[in-house]
């Protein structure tokens, strides 16, 4: 495990904007942007939110490590469970 404390669950994204601007080009499906917005999932529902360019690269670089550090629980829980099934957990 790598710099638990930089945790941040969610999946990048980017997407195009519509403003409030009744004859903007948006509206002719021109959108604003791309942005760019971490999708989140958390307590039975999903949202997006919104993440400023001066700090994408780091919200980038905390999402990647998130990923890695599941990937190794996910292992290290499957190695415990083998453990358990052999009767061999301490
Ligand atoms: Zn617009």
């Amino acid at each position: 495990m790598s710099d638990p404390e930089v945790t941040l669950r969610g999946v990048l994204m980017s997407k195009g904007r519509r403003c409030s601007s009744e004859g903007c080009r948006c509206r002719r499906g021109e959108l604003h942007g791309p942005y760019t917005y971490l999708a989140v999932y958390a307590d039975g529902r999903s949202r997006t939110v919104y993440v400023p360019s001066a700090v994408e690269a780091a919200v980038a670089e905390h999402v990647a490590v998130t990923q890695r550090n599941e990937e190794l629980l996910a292992e290290v829980s499957q190695i415990n469970l083998e453990l358990l099934r052999r009767r061999a957990l301490e």
